[in-house]
């Protein structure tokens, strides 16, 4: 399985596209396609099929679509934008990720 830069719960900010500068919570990771869910981030609108055994009312929804790796960087609090990082460990082995700017920890425990 591919590594991808994001792992779940990480905050990312959009790079370009529609949603370009927003932040948004990692949802999922899909290593396979290099993409990533971003919580309200590329939202895409989802027809629904009203179904009345399910009691399903159908109509249209949004909900969140894959986004490229590409389009994202990891988001620094410190900096207040997307940044570059680097891969750190600990005294005691702990594998993180640091601001590349200002070296702030970037792993969310
Ligand atoms: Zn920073």
């Amino acid at each position: 399985m591919a590594n991808l830069p994001f792992k779940k719960n990480d905050i990312v900010m959009v790079r370009r596209g529609k949603d370009r500068g927003k932040t948004g919570k990692v949802l999922k990771v899909i290593p396979e396609k290099n993409r990533v869910l971003v919580e309200k981030i590329n939202m895409v609108k989802v027809f629904i099929r009203p179904d009345r055994s399910q009691n399903i009312q159908g109509g249209i929804m949004e909900k969140e679509a894959p986004i490229h790796i590409s389009n994202l960087s990891l988001y620094c609090e410190q900096c207040e934008r997307g940044v570059r990082f680097r891969n750190k460990v600990l005294e005691d082995g702990t594998k993180t990720r640091v601001c590349i700017n200002c070296q702030t920890n970037l792993e969310k425990s």
